[in-house]
């Protein structure tokens, strides 16, 4: 690709703020820590492979720290085999670049020692809480990944395919293949490029949206017999680990079971109730676009974008339950009071 792209935040012609500093650490600095958060998806993930595969062809050491097992539907991407869970190699000055969250703790337990003098944060969520020495955060980007693009070029390393296939899994994982509104014309100029350097678009698509376990299809179509739908427009459905284990299933295997209940007609907004191993639910919730999902999260001590959110809540299931309920109705009462 050449270097002549506008990968400035949707089209504007300045450098977001933040990205000078964020760009003179990545070169003054010797080693990097690249960091994930919990759950890890395309986007955290492809960001995080192709910022250390720019960040190795400038001569840096890179270390890919993750406390958990990457999912298997992103084992095709770069780099996706050198990821470690302990702080081996990792020297007293190296710096811990956090991609794709809000908050530190994000990140989980492993990483919450780390200081924030020696952080950056590079991120696109709502409310980011600048947890960085270098913050590098542009709220309207899709994709975390749109960020690392515009970093890579800045850069002056050439986007390698490999490079590209981790951005625009990143671009794809966070966009829904381009179906979500997030999906504006920049990002897409930015995924054509990314194609036009070698990016392996169809791979990516299959990994990411064609390609489930046969026990996640079961779990879904049980989620979706057990769903509720309310009068209010909220479709949401609960699973338990038992339910999980009756199919042989995880928890991986629940990605966009949420997605599937936002698109029952009448629904507003969706809500997935997921059992964790550690007896905690997560709840994952996607808005069609009236209501703020990221706020009723928010309510339940989580985050995340406007149309896509969650919160980890330590409750039963009832409590749990009747808690999301409540804090998406008080956005929904939000909402309608906002319309007048
Ligand atoms: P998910 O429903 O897990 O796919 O997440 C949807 C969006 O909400 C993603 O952007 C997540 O980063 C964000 N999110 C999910 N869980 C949390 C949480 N506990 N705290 C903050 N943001 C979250
Ligand atoms: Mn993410
Ligand atoms: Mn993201």
């Amino acid at each position: 690709m050449n270097n002549e792209i506008n990968t400035k935040s949707n089209g504007s012609s300045a450098e977001p703020p933040g990205a000078k500093g964020v760009l003179e650490c990545l070169r003054s600095s010797r080693q990097f820590v690249m960091c994930a958060h919990e759950k890890p998806d395309g986007d955290v993930l492809g960001s995080g492979f192709a910022l250390g595969m720019a960040l190795k062809r400038i001569g840096k050491d890179v270390v890919y720290f993750l406390d958990d097992d990457v999912p298997a539907n992103l084992r095709f991407l770069p780099e996706s085999q050198l990821t470690q869970r302990t702080f081996d190699g990792v020297a007293d000055d190296a710096i811990f670049v956090f991609l794709d969250m809000s908050d530190q703790w994000r990140a989980g337990k492993a990483l919450n020692w780390v200081p924030p003098e020696r952080i950056i944060n590079i991120d696109h969520h709502l409310g980011n809480h600048r947890f960085g020495r270098w913050n590098l955060v542009v709220e309207s980007e899709a994709a975390t990944g749109s960020l690392v693009l515009g970093l890579i070029v800045a850069l002056g390393v050439p986007i390698t395919s490999d490079i590209a296939t981790c951005l625009l899994a990143a671009i794809i994982s966070d966009t829904g293949c381009f179906m979500y509104s997030n999906a504006d014309p920049h990002t897409i100029r930015l995924a054509a490029s990314l194609m036009e350097a070698g990016a392996q678009k169809d791979r990516i698509n299959e990994q990411l949206y064609q390609t489930r376990t046969f026990s996640g299809q079961k779990v879904l179509g049980r989620a979706l017999d057990t769903a509720t739908l309310t009068d209010d427009g909220i479709c949401y459905s609960v699973v338990s680990r038992a339910m999980l284990e009756e199919f042989g299933a995880t928890y991986e295997d629940l990605e966009d079971v949420v997605g599937a209940l936002r698109a029952v007609d009448r629904c507003e907004v969706s809500a997935l109730l997921k059992e964790a191993p550690d007896g905690t639910f997560r709840v994952s919730m996607r808005s069609r676009g009236r209501i703020n999902v990221m706020a009723a999260a928010k309510k339940l001590g989580g985050g995340g974008h406007f149309r896509a959110a969650g919160a980890t809540i330590n409750a039963t299931q009832d409590q749990a339950l009747s808690a999301v309920l409540t804090a998406i109705r008080a956005e929904m009462a939000e909402g309608a009071r906002a319309a007048g």
